[in-house]
């Protein structure tokens, strides 16, 4: 498995902008000033697609890691990274997430949602970008389909406690729930959006077919999911288990809004 280093946005801004000054070359004449241009401009487009291939493999590593988890299946699922503040990495439409490679990342413009390196975006990719849009503290959007929170998602959703172990209060809070509408269609989007405008809610159930987590990093967005799927899990196959206390909910909940 891949490890993933934690970047954050500021952090990776600054790497991505560390451009070693050209100042070996001559320019002391009206030619070498234009050398001079041209040859700091082709080291920042190399650093650039540098830094752009090396954060399309720290994105495959996640979402391999996603994968493992057991979060997806085949090509369920999807994932986005804002690597800048006007770019997003998207899995491809279609790919599996278990088996992604660099060539199946997409990188699109936040504002447009359009596609800067020809490859089709998932077609979740308006929510994915309206989130990452709305949430600055938000870095990472993970589409999941773990087996027992779909399951409960697929379900009656209204009265179930949540709060079986510690992680969901601390974590995740409470989770907002969308109702079913067409995936990839404007009305789940704009649903989607919606609920997570709300800097309260790190999690959605979408009613009939899966799950949505945020974070500030792929860990963070990764442990929610994990975390809920064990919740669901327990939910599910204990029928002796108990949520915790309101009291033990709201202690949890502050240290949450600390961390
Ligand atoms: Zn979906």
């Amino acid at each position: 498995m891949h490890s993933i280093s934690v970047v954050t946005r500021s952090v990776y801004h600054s790497r991505m902008y560390s451009v070693r000054p050209a100042t070996s070359l001559v320019n002391n004449n009206q030619g070498g000033l234009a050398k001079e241009t041209l040859y700091r401009s082709q080291i920042r487009t190399y650093n650039a697609s540098m830094q752009s291939e090396s954060a399309k493999k720290e994105f495959v590593g996640a979402c391999h890691k996603v994968a493992g988890y057991g979060l997806v299946s085949c090509s369920s699922g999807n994932l986005s990274w804002q690597i800048e503040p006007d770019t997003v990495l998207l899995s491809a439409s279609g790919s599996w997430l278990a088996e992604l490679t660099v060539g199946q990342v997409a990188a699109c413009e936040i504002e447009s949602g359009q596609c800067l390196n020809g490859k089709v975006p998932t077609c979740e990719s308006v929510y994915h970008l309206g989130i990452l849009k709305n949430r600055p503290e938000v870095n990472v959007v993970l589409h999941f389909q773990s087996p027992y929170a779909t399951a409960i998602a697929c379900g009656e959703t209204d009265g179930i406690n949540f709060n079986m172990t510690i992680e969901v209060p601390v974590y995740i809070g409470t989770p907002a729930i969308v109702p079913y509408l067409p995936p990839g269609s404007d009305e789940l989007a704009r649903a989607v959006i919606d609920v997570f405008k709300d800097s309260e809610t790190h999690l959605a159930i979408l009613k009939n077919h899966g799950l949505i987590s945020v974070g500030k990093d792929f860990n963070d967005a990764i442990q929610k999911a994990v975390f809920f799927e064990m919740a669901c899990r327990i939910i599910l196959t204990d029928p002796n288990a108990k949520p915790l206390d309101d009291d033990a909910v709201k202690r949890l909940h502050k240290v949450g809004a600390k961390a």
